[in-house]
């Protein structure tokens, strides 16, 4: 039999060039661009090396349990970021910091600058307010109920997601590629069928099948100073049989089922007490999307903050935040609310821009589809604007 012609031919995989905080750089590849002429034998994997060329024997060694490898030949060290998603993205984005790589595929636009550098004194009529998070004053007594529910189960730890019973949302985020850890570091919990009748509570019956996202709002003087607390739910009967989200929502819709319910009141899925210590904080749509982004590594829980419905209120960001990144859904409603909300926090002196999802078709239309379907460099885009924003800062 001839031997297989080596892959580390010019015009092989090309790498993400990643770096370390020792200024060490990365070659860091998919593991499909490796696999074919590799061979395996337990964790230790050896692959021709792609860098380097008239390799005859495979001389780079990879340690599958970790992705960390090195070729013998050029010293080059390589990771394959299927096995370490988290590490190869916070080396990518360093990368991108440092070297100051041209951004890949991003359309970010500046919404707008602000304050500015003269006072403005035709000061424009402040515009109409955004939609009101539904106030304390309009909660029946049975939400109040439903709510406080919800938080003594989590309290108690009954919604955990690690238990047994919630083996279903663990498949449904191991789907999504977000780590387990990532989803309890965030407070996600799961309440599982029959929950309502073992617990007699007629009210946790929509809730059962549900991931369980806690919201939270930042201390403010009008709550007393306590952080209000809320919860949203995402229905995942059937998800199996529809792994791609709109068709699962039009199964759903089919049913006539509730894909996402609310308690009232409800605030955003975010981590108010853990403010980040660096800006800009990225603004998503959806829970799934703020975990998708966590999962994608190198940002801590306060970096990110999921509207979840909800209109951005710069009083909620406990006036400590200067810097805003809004990553929105790439459809006319997202457009639309990355206007709007720029518009209104002109106001607070609050530099907000927009990372606009690239429209290369490939990636879905929010970055949890993205993150699910392409991995990092479904999020390219999301990590240039981010530095480039940080920079300016
Ligand atoms: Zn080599």
């Amino acid at each position: 039999m001839a031997l297989p012609i080596p892959i580390s031919s010019p015009g092989g995989p090309l790498p993400d060039r990643g770096l370390t905080k020792a200024g060490e750089e990365i070659a860091i590849y998919y593991w499909y661009d490796l696999e074919p002429l590799s061979s395996r034998s337990g964790t230790n994997i050896r692959a021709y090396c792609p860098k380097h060329h008239s390799d005859h024997q495979r001389s780079l060694s990879i340690n599958a349990s970790n992705g960390w490898g090195q070729c013998f030949g050029c010293k080059q060290r390589v990771l394959i970021r299927d096995w370490n998603p988290r590490l190869a993205s916070a080396l990518v984005r360093h990368a991108h910091e440092v070297l100051k790589l041209p951004a890949l595929d991003c359309s970010a636009r500046t919404l707008r600058a602000l304050p500015p550098t003269s006072p403005d004194l035709s000061k424009p009529k402040r515009p109409a307010p955004a939609p009101k998070a539904p106030g304390l004053a309009t909660v029946q007594p049975w939400q109040e109920e439903e709510r406080r529910l919800l938080h003594t189960l989590q309290a108690e730890g009954a919604l955990r997601l690690e238990r047994p019973e919630a083996w279903n949302a663990q498949a449904y985020l191991a789907a999504r590629h977000i780590p387990l850890e990532i989803a309890l570091t965030a407070g996600v919990g799961y309440l599982e069928p029959g929950a309502s009748e073992r617990y007699q509570q007629k009210l946790l019956r929509r809730w059962e099948d549900r991931l369980v996202f806690p919201l939270q709002a930042a201390p403010s003087a009008a709550a007393g100073g306590l952080v209000l607390d809320g919860y949203a739910g995402r229905l995942l009967s059937s998800w199996q049989y529809y792994p791609d989200e709109v068709a699962h929502k039009k199964y759903l819709e089919q049913q006539d089922k509730k894909r996402w319910i609310k308690t009232n009141p409800a605030w955003w899925f975010w981590d108010p007490i853990d403010l980040p210590q660096r800006e800009p904080v990225v603004v998503v749509e959806g829970p799934l999307d703020r975990l998708a982004v966590l999962a994608s590594g190198g940002f801590q829980p306060g970096e990110i903050l999921a509207l979840v419905g909800t209109a951005l209120q710069s009083r909620w960001l406990a006036g400590k935040i200067r810097a805003l990144l809004l990553a929105l859904d790439a459809d006319q409603a997202g457009h639309e609310a990355s206007d709007r909300i720029a518009r209104d926090l002109a106001f607070d002196h609050l530099l907000v821009e927009s990372c606009v999802l690239p429209a290369d078709g490939a990636g879905g239309k929010d970055w949890s589809e993205r993150w699910r379907r392409r991995g990092d460099v479904g999020m390219q885009a999301l990590y240039v604007s981010h530095a480039l924003l940080a920079e300016r800062l």
